[in-house]
């Protein structure tokens, strides 16, 4: 059963991300953001691992599992030196003694993980998500510290147990009935209370409670978990840049502000490498109409990116460019004996069976070809996997071998008014054709919100300034 919505004033839920909890002098800010928020709202509070920790520990895991001891221990050192070092700037002696005690907890935590990996010589997925959160679980601890030192009534919460998820380690679904029951039943007697929740974002747990996490940059999804989960007015993703801009401002140094995104461009955004909102965590808010929020840390002024159901007044065209720049291009040819239907079921099957992302997917019938580009990541498996599924026919000669087009990128231009406006591929892919890049593939998606191309890698950056060049978005 759900506890009844005890709010007076309008929930809102806030994500910190891992630069804006970046140092002791960015969490002061994030303290002041929090304090600034809380007369006119309720609040819950999401935090990120403080910047680079998370790489640190898959790091150290790895190190662990090859039997390099002296690099993760000189890692885990590094870690409970750079939070120690927090504690001792941000809190007032009498509060230190409690906090340092708790990363030396987690660290110790930390030694024994690596000490078993290091032990039989691999990572296993369930102990690497216990690993991989830590950095959450120190964050929160100390900006709920922090925020205690200055007054406010702050609790430190472990989403292991209040986000319950399948039990894909590593990239875990939430189970959304049983976590919202949960998340309300835990945390509205708290805000009845007057107390500011401060949640680990990236973490969850199975309904046995083995510790999950939400994919990398899960901290986003867990924001928005539970701001549907608690029905929340608002979701903000507090991050170092004003909000979603027309492209990456560290590809596109003319990049700019977008005040207004249609949760369908973000998805697609965020689906093509779009690093400023993690893909899943649109889904539980736009299921829900929740508006969604971006905003810097570094510029809390600032009107930053609302994302809503549809953009006002936006003008047709492109809105956004984004890239994912590794990536590889597969070709299956059933030749002549394989029917197109036969060989695409097949393949896609096999394509689902292993959950993996397509980005662009483009056939010829009439060939009986189908091509399509996977992250780099993912090549090596999907090439085994279609290797053995077509043994056989290219054993007999029914089908050429698999095509591998390995440094492969993929841009994405994406606009909601895109739909019903002519001539946009033909100025884009002139854009492209005056600056020599070569296109390797094109994809329109149906829904008529992106047009997407295939690259080599190297020209990705260079295809990307080409598209915002051209349509000034
Ligand atoms: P956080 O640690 O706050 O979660 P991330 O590094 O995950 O932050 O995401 C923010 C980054 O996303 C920005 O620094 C920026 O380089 C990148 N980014 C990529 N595409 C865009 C875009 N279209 N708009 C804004 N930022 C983008
Ligand atoms: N700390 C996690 C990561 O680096 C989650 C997040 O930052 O959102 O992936
Ligand atoms: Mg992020």
């Amino acid at each position: 059963m759900s506890s009844a919505t005890p709010q007076t004033r309008p929930l809102l839920v806030m994500k910190f991300g891992g630069t804006s909890v970046g140092s002791a002098e960015r969490i002061r800010r994030v303290a002041e953001i929090i304090r600034g928020g809380l007369d006119e709202r309720q609040l819950v509070i999401v935090t990120s691992a403080v910047a680079g920790v998370t790489d640190k520990l898959v790091q150290a895991a790895v190190a662990a599992s090859r039997g390099l001891e002296e690099e993760w221990r000189t890692i885990a050192e590094e870690l409970a030196h750079q939070h120690r070092a927090m504690v001792g700037t941000l809190l007032p002696a009498a509060e230190q003694p409690a906090l340092l005690h708790r990363v030396e907890q987690e660290i110790a935590q930390v030694e024994k993980l690596c000490a078993g990996f290091s032990l039989v010589r691999e990572t296993t997925p369930r102990a690497m998500d216990v690993l991989a959160s830590t950095g959450e679980v120190l964050a929160a601890d100390l900006l709920a510290a922090v925020l205690q030192a200055n007054g406010s009534q702050a609790v430190p919460l472990d989403a292991a147990h209040l986000i319950i998820t399948d039990d894909k380690f590593g990239n875990a679904t939430p189970l959304l009935d049983e976590t919202t029951d949960r998340v309300r039943q835990q945390l509205f007697p708290l805000l009845a209370q007057g107390l500011i929740p401060v949640v680990t974002g990236f973490r969850a747990a199975t309904p046995e409670g083995a510790v999950t996490t939400l994919g990398r940059g899960g901290s986003d999804y867990s924001a928005t978990i539970l701001g549907a989960a608690l029905d929340a007015a608002e979701v903000w993703i507090w991050t170092d840049v004003d909000g979603v801009m027309t492209a990456d401002p560290r590809a596109v140094p003319e990049a700019h502000l977008l005040s207004e995104v249609a949760y369908g461009e973000i998805l697609e955004l965020s689906f093509f490498g779009a690093k400023v909102l993690q893909p899943q965590a649109i889904r539980p808010v736009m299921s829900k109409q929740i508006p969604l929020h971006i905003k810097n840390t570094m510029n809390p002024g600032g009107q930053g990116t609302r994302i809503c159901q549809s953009v006002s007044n936006s003008r047709p065209g492109v809105r956004a460019i984004t890239s994912v720049s590794q990536a590889s291009m597969l070709t299956v040819n059933g030749k002549h004996t394989l029917s197109f239907p036969q060989l695409a079921s097949r393949l896609f099957g096999a394509l689902e069976q292993e959950k993996v992302a397509t980005l662009i997917v483009t056939q010829s019938s009439a060939e009986n070809v189908i091509s399509f580009a996977i992250h780099s990541l993912d090549e090596a498996r999907i090439r085994e996997r279609l290797e053995k599924l077509f043994e056989l026919e290219r054993l007999h000669g029914y089908m050429e071998p698999l095509e591998v087009l390995s440094n492969v990128g993929v841009v994405v231009a994406v606009g909601e008014n895109m739909k019903g406006t002519p001539g946009i591929a033909g100025r884009l892919f002139g854009a492209l054709g005056r600056r020599g890049i070569n296109v390797i593939a094109i994809a329109q998606g149906s829904s008529e919100l992106s047009i997407s191309f295939a690259v080599r890698s190297a020209d990705v950056d260079e295809a990307v300034r080409a598209v915002h060049a051209e349509f000034r978005p």
